[in-house]
């Protein structure tokens, strides 16, 4: 029986930022993700999926709601155990890669690992195998400005996978590729979810979404379609 990895149960999500106007981003989501799963939620700009992606990611915190990963609940922790869960459980992939600019291809990679306490020759020996992983061993050395958008984002995926996090959380990770890179980028997050990561990824674009084996729809802040199970 699978179980529910990700489980978000009435989300509300409202943006006040002068107190005086309140628009309402998320209304009333709800979504089950499996551990093991492939999703896709798709919906147009504006729609609400990076505002949903900052809560499963726990970025940002729900106005209302109830959210699980796994056993815990995530809206009953503090900022540090909130932060742990996050390191332990998610690797993040941007459409802008988010890379340090003055940092190599393979510290960028080690990054997570200095934060997580380890020595500096054990870091980078697993960021070599990292970035071997992806297929970038031959450009370890290089600065994010003397790689292809393809080649960042590879990067940008050995950075998030380092730690062996349960969920890859992707927001439009193809976004700013060209297609043949983007097709590579698919092939990489197919790969890692056979080897059983759960996958989540946003995007406004259908022939992205078809990579996953599900697509949750969002439409001006609700789920429109393939949302909660029950
Ligand atoms: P998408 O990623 O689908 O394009 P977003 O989640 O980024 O959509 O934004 C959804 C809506 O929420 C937009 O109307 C946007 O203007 C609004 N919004 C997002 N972030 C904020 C914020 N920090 N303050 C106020 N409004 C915001
Ligand atoms: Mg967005």
């Amino acid at each position: 029986m699978a179980e529910v990895l990700i489980d978000l149960r009435h989300i509300f999500k409202t943006y006040d930022p002068d107190g005086k106007a309140p628009v309402p981003v998320l209304n009333d989501v709800s979504l089950q993700v499996e551990t093991g799963e492939y999703v896709a939620i798709m919906g147009p700009s504006g729609s609400g999926k990076s505002t949903l992606m900052n809560i499963i990611g726990c970025l940002d915190l729900p106005t209302a709601g109830e959210f699980y990963m796994g056993n815990e609940n995530v809206l009953e922790k503090n900022e540090n155990d909130l932060s742990d869960l996050r390191n332990r459980m998610i690797g993040f992939v941007f459409q802008n890669f988010n890379l340090l600019p003055r940092e190599t291809a393979l510290e960028n990679v080690a990054l997570p690992l200095l934060y997580a306490g380890m020595g500096r020759k054990e870091r980078l020996e697993k960021a070599r195998a990292a970035l071997d992983a992806v297929g970038l061993s031959d450009r370890a050395e290089f600065l994010p400005t003397q790689l292809s958008g393809g080649q960042k984002q590879r990067v940008a995926i050995a950075r998030a996978m380092i730690n062996h996090p349960s969920i890859l959380l992707a927001d439009e990770p193809t976004g700013a590729l060209d297609s043949a890179s983007g097709r590579q980028v698919m092939e990489l997050f197919r790969e890692l979810n056979q080897q059983g990561v759960t996958v989540v990824m946003i995007t406004h674009a259908p022939e992205i979404a078809e990579n996953a084996d599900r697509t949750i729809r969002i439409l001006d802040g609700r789920i429109a379609e393939g949302g909660a199970e029950a």
